[in-house]
C-alpha cells in the first residue's frame, strides 16, 4: 500500500508541474489577459461590430475622432446615419 500513496503523491506533483508550465506558457504567449495579441490594436466597427486592424481598415473622421469600418458599406451606413 505504501507503494501506492508514493505512486499517488507523484503523480500529483508531476500534474501541479505540468499545469504550472502550461500556465506559464500561455501568461507568457499573452493569452490570460486577452485573445488580441499585444503589438496589434484592434479598433470596432461601429456599425457591425466587427473589430478591424485599423492599418487595414477604411475610415472616417468625426467629431475628432477616426472611426474604422471593416467595409465600404458599413463606412456608407454610418455616414448615412
Ligand atoms: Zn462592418
Amino acid at each position: 500500500m505504501v507503494g501506492w500513496t508514493l505512486r499517488i503523491i507523484l503523480i500529483l506533483l508531476v500534474a501541479r508541474a505540468l499545469w504550472r508550465l502550461t500556465k506559464g506558457v500561455l501568461e507568457g504567449a499573452g493569452f490570460s489577459r486577452d485573445s488580441v495579441p499585444s503589438g496589434v490594436k484592434l479598433v470596432r466597427d461601429p456599425v457591425c461590430g466587427v473589430f478591424v486592424a485599423p492599418a487595414r481598415a477604411l475610415s472616417a473622421a468625426a467629431d475628432g475622432q477616426t472611426q474604422y469600418f471593416c467595409s465600404e458599406k458599413c463606412r456608407a451606413a454610418w455616414r448615412g446615419r
